[in-house]
Order: C-alpha cells, then sequence, then structure tokens
C-alpha cells in the first residue's frame, strides 16, 4: 500500500507574539489517484449532478458511522450536536459548503482515504476507461461507476475539506486542486472554521459551474437524494 510520500513546505515567520501553527505538508497522490483525478477534470462529462449525489452519500456514511460505533463507544457522542447534514451556498462567490456531524477523519485518515484509492470498484471504473478508449465511449463511465469523493472536482477547482474526528484532539485541513498532483494537509487554526465532530466540505466551484451555489438548484437536486438518506438535510443561501 502506497501511502504517498510527504514533505515539509517552509514555515512562514509570524510577525504575533504567538508561536507559529505547524506549516502545511504537502503530500503526492498515490498514481491511481492522479490518474483518475485527471480523467475527472479532462472529462466532458456533462450530468455533473452526480458530484451532490457522492458528497452526500459520504456525509450520510460518516454519520452510520458514528452511530454504529457508538453503540459500542458512547465516548463518540461526547459533543452533543445532531446528527445531520447541511448545506449552505454562496451564489456570489461560488462556494458551497457540506457539512456533516459524523465519523470524520484523523490527519491519518485524511491521508488513507483521500490520497489513495483502496476501492475495488474504482480500481474497475479505471479499467473500464482503459478499455472504452478505442470506442471512445468513457464518458458515460463517471456517472455508471460513481467516483466518490473525487465527483467533487467535476465542479470545483478546489476543495477543503476540514474534519474533526472523536479519536483526534485536533481538527485538520485537507486540500486539493484541480491539475495538480498533490494535496496539503494542515492542522485548522482559524477559530471560526473549529466544528465540534464530523467533516465539513468547501466547494469552489469552477467558472462555468457557479450556477451549482444557487439555491434552487441545490435544494431540487438535494430533494432528489434525500429520500435515500436516513438523516436531515438542511440547506439555506449566505446571506448577500
Ligand atoms: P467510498 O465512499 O466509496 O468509500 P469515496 O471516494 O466517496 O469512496 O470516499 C473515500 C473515503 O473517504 C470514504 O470511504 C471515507 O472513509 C472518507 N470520507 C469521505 N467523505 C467523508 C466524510 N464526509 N466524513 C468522513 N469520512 C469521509
Ligand atoms: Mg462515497
Amino acid at each position: 500500500l502506497f501511502l504517498g510520500s510527504r514533505h515539509e513546505s517552509t514555515a512562514t515567520a509570524s510577525d504575533s507574539g504567538n508561536p507559529p501553527p505547524p506549516p502545511a505538508e504537502k503530500y503526492e497522490y498515490q498514481a491511481e489517484v492522479s490518474r483518475l483525478m485527471d480523467l475527472i477534470v479532462n472529462s466532458l462529462y456533462s450530468n455533473k449532478d452526480v458530484f451532490l449525489r457522492e458528497l452526500i452519500s459520504n456525509a450520510s456514511d460518516a454519520l452510520d458511522k458514528l452511530r454504529y460505533l457508538s453503540v459500542t463507544d458512547s465516548q463518540l457522542l461526547k459533543e452533543a450536536v445532531d446528527l445531520d447534514i447541511r448545506i449552505q451556498t454562496d451564489k456570489d462567490n461560488g462556494i458551497i459548503t457540506i457539512t456533516d456531524s459524523g465519523i470524520g477523519m484523523t490527519r491519518q485518515e485524511l491521508v488513507d482515504c483521500l490520497g489513495t484509492i483502496a476501492q475495488s470498484g474504482t480500481a474497475k471504473f479505471l479499467k473500464a476507461v482503459k478499455e472504452s478508449k478505442d470506442a471512445g465511449t468513457d464518458n458515460n463511465l463517471i456517472g455508471q461507476f460513481g467516483v466518490g469523493f473525487y465527483s467533487a472536482f467535476l465542479v470545483s477547482d478546489k476543495v477543503v475539506v476540514s474534519t474533526k474526528s472523536p479519536k483526534s484532539d485536533k481538527q485538520y485541513v485537507w486540500e486539493g486542486e484541480a491539475n495538480a498532483s498533490s494535496y496539503t494537509i494542515r492542522e485548522e487554526t482559524n477559530p471560526e472554521n473549529l466544528i465540534p465532530r464530523g467533516t465539513r466540505l468547501t466547494l469552489y466551484l469552477k467558472r462555468d459551474d457557479k450556477g451549482f451555489a444557487h439555491p434552487e438548484r441545490i435544494q431540487k437536486l438535494v430533494k432528489n437524494y434525500s429520500q435515500f438518506v436516513s438523516f436531515p438535510i438542511y440547506t439555506w443561501q449566505e446571506k448577500g
């Protein structure tokens, strides 16, 4: 199992009296992830809506996991927050945030889950893409297989994942950009971004996809998917 190489980036000097936050660390994606990202970013796939289905299903999985594990480990619920999914849109800036109060990820889990592919489904997808290359019919495969978390890059230039696991006392931020071969992880130091538990995804939409940050559009998509989700999903529009 290849977990990616790790480079320290240079620390920036702090001019306040506080010690500077630990620097962001840069990690290379596993080769399969890079291939998948390339395919997603360069795809002509038009049904980009699927990104929301994938991200809502991840949020729902994270809440299910928390609920399941808390049966034997009630400590996991020590932060008394509701089990739900919140989707906020900022249409002026083309930003969508999706927050769940689920199991979250530790720093190591961020590396393992969002830097590598352990999924046989994704391996099948990559194989199918290879096989259909000659036929030139790979545009439909993304929808057919579902490409999970990375489908965020169907519509986003940049994705920021800020996450707090009940197993860790720190919150971590994963940041990745379309067309990049690496991502970074750092500690969350902005008090405004701290969450008691779970995961917040911030999607910085591509210029042509900013329309997804319109509340009506999100609400319509959420309505389609929420029937398969057993947790409440709230949506609202940031004040403009
Ligand atoms: P899959 O859902 O099929 O496992 P994804 O690419 O959608 O594949 O997600 C990869 C992994 O990243 C998940 O298995 C999970 O461990 C982690 N993950 C993604 N989103 C979240 C989230 N909102 N909360 C906690 N873990 C997550
Ligand atoms: Mg998934």
